[in-house]
């Protein structure tokens, strides 16, 4: 696997136009911009980046850091698990979640994580949004399946689901809908997966241990495999909308790819 940072330092010109002088032929593209911004995008094997990454924690040097991992085709063929991004149609209305469209929740305790909300009706949606994601789809914090994905799942016996009827929420009568609910939820990460913490909200929650923006991989231990089925979501809540990532089995891969259930992004998860 190959990791690219990319790195956004803002801080006053001479901090760095001295970054600039030790770190220039050190890293794989280092670029000063007016305002005071530098933008570093470099392979983390290059010579100054443990370097650069230590000087920005012991210098708290302003900064955003972002991972872009590259997998070869051999890794990606011997991965178990695998991370996925399920497409969001809904995605310049990001207020528009299952919420929105009248599925209704209730709150088992404090109304201060989504940890302690809990879906009390059918899930409902504006079904005729779906368009070409069809197939599978997600309406925070839910996922939505066609009659074809809920016959593939059922067919091949996929583990670690359930599989609900959902409903358009103006009761019209098109193609039906289904809601997927992962029921496996695997044991919480590691300690070494990086995580930006939240800063508009509390960091931790001691029920979900909700910690902030997903920063690498996900990494669990070699002895937690068993405890993983075809379908799985993260123990914890993560990024922007504090919702459970999920985790599918190469097995699922395989069918999904094969019969075009499409998904956006299929990252291995490690076990060490
Ligand atoms: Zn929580």
């Amino acid at each position: 696997m190959k990791r690219k940072a990319i790195i956004h330092i803002s801080e006053n010109a001479d901090t760095l136009n001295k970054i600039m002088s030790i770190f220039e032929n050190r890293l794989d593209e280092i670029k000063l911009y007016p305002n005071h911004f530098l933008e570093i995008k470099t392979d983390e094997e290059a010579s100054g980046y443990e370097e650069i990454m230590s000087l920005i924690v012991k210098e708290k040097w302003r900064h955003t850091f972002h991972e872009e991992r590259e997998y070869s085709k051999q890794e990606m063929k011997a991965a178990k698990y695998f991370h996925i991004g399920v497409a969001y149609p809904w995605e310049h209305d990001p207020m528009k979640d299952a919420e929105y469209y009248g599925t209704t929740y209730e709150y088992l305790k404090s109304k201060s994580c989504n940890c302690n909300k809990v879906q009390v009706s059918k899930l409902q949606l504006d079904v005729k949004k779906l368009g070409k994601w069809k197939n599978m789809a997600h309406i925070r914090p839910e996922y939505i399946i066609t009659e074809y994905t809920k016959l593939l799942i059922e067919n091949n016996e996929l583990s670690g689901c359930e599989i609900r009827e959902a409903i358009d929420y103006k009761g019209r009568e098109l193609h039906p809908v289904f809601q997927l609910v992962v029921t496996n939820i695997v044991p919480p990460m590691q300690e070494v997966v990086r995580i930006e913490p939240y800063s508009h909200m509390e960091a931790h929650c001691e029920s979900c241990s909700s910690k902030g923006f997903l920063r690498s991989e996900l990494i669990y231990r070699k002895e937690e495999l068993e405890k993983f089925k075809d379908f799985n979501f993260t123990f914890e809540y993560w990024d922007a909308y504090h919702i459970r990532q999920p985790i599918v089995s190469a097995k699922v891969r395989e069918l999904f790819t094969k019969h075009k259930v499409r998904v956006f992004r299929y990252e291995p998860v490690r076990f060490i």
